[in-house]
């Protein structure tokens, strides 16, 4: 692992050699400690019957290792400049493909008919830039994709935002709907210092797997997130008043509300962070009786 493209000596040299500075804009922390990436290839469970996706390859420090370790990677970087760089330090390897597109405008399930097979395992791995780590991770999961799991480096404080448990601090609308689509871990912290340049924040990585059915049968994907953020809009206020500000305090929704929160045997005195995944999708299902 010497000479991998995750070292500092040697990202220092491809920095130098292509005269290539990192836009912060863009999220550009390359990673330059090996043994981070070889657990990160444990955590996904990637081997050579896996096939990756890859975004935002940098340099190409995690694609090198994916390379290596995977059937085939497809990798999503949206800085045109890194072309020239990643197709010459990673030559050596005939089983990756750049495509240099913007991730969030990418049509997914045209990638995946074109370059997977049905019998494929696919897994998403990436150093995520961390200006946009929840609309890609978002993205992917509500498109319902057939993605067996991610593997994800992202700020240390997201991370335990996806993983929350009911009354944490940290448990929200983001935790929830995490949590419908897929089963997440963090699988290990990561400092700040195996990064050039250094972020100001720690960071994790995440592992989720993609559940095959939501956690939580609803009725209304739509209502049922709907409710959940309302729920958590003002989050030191009851849940009661949250439900307030979002459906109006006329006597006809008010007496839907305590109906429903009454036939749910949910308490309206209770803060949105108290509630469970399956509290939220009865609460959402005996609303969507009614015209609210
Ligand atoms: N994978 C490399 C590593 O681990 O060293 C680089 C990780 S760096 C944190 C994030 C990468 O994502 C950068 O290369 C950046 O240019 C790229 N990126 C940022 N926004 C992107 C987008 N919308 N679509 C694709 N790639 C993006």
């Amino acid at each position: 692992t010497d000479n991998y493209i995750a070292t500092p000596d040697r990202t220092k040299q491809i920095l130098k050699k292509y005269g290539l500075s990192m836009k912060k804009s863009l999220g550009q922390n390359f990673l330059v400690e090996p043994s981070i990436l070889t657990e990160m290839l444990e955590a996904g469970k990637i081997d050579k019957n896996t096939v990756v996706i890859e975004i935002g390859p940098g340099i190409g420090a995690l694609t090198e290792c994916l390379a290596q370790a995977a059937k085939k990677v497809v990798a999503f970087e949206i800085d045109r400049r890194l072309e020239r760089i990643l197709k010459k330090e990673l030559a050596a390897y005939d089983n990756i493909e750049f495509i240099f597109q913007d991730i969030l405008q990418v049509d997914l399930e045209a990638v995946f008919a074109e370059h997977f097979e049905p019998t494929d395992r696919i897994v998403v791995a990436a150093n995520l830039p961390y200006y946009i780590t929840t609309p890609i991770i978002m993205n992917f999961i509500e498109a319902n994709l057939p993605v067996d799991a991610y593997v994800m480096m992202m700020q240390k404080e997201v991370a335990e935002r996806m993983t929350a448990s009911p009354s944490s601090k940290d448990y929200g609308s983001l935790t929830i709907a995490i949590d419908y689509y897929t089963e997440a871990e963090i699988a290990f912290i990561v400092p700040r210092t195996v990064f050039i340049p250094q972020p100001n924040v720690d960071s994790a990585v995440l592992y989720l797997k993609r559940r095959e059915t939501p956690k939580v049968s609803v009725d209304d994907e739509v209502f049922y997130f709907k409710l959940t953020r309302g729920s958590f809009q003002q989050r030191r206020k009851t849940l009661w008043n949250n439900l307030m500000a979002m459906f109006g305090k006329a006597d006809e929704i008010k007496e839907v509300l305590r109906n429903a929160l009454e036939v749910t045997h949910i308490e309206p005195s209770r803060r949105a962070e108290t509630l469970s995944i399956e509290e939220f999708a009865n609460l959402a299902n005996e609303l969507n009786k009614y015209s609210i």
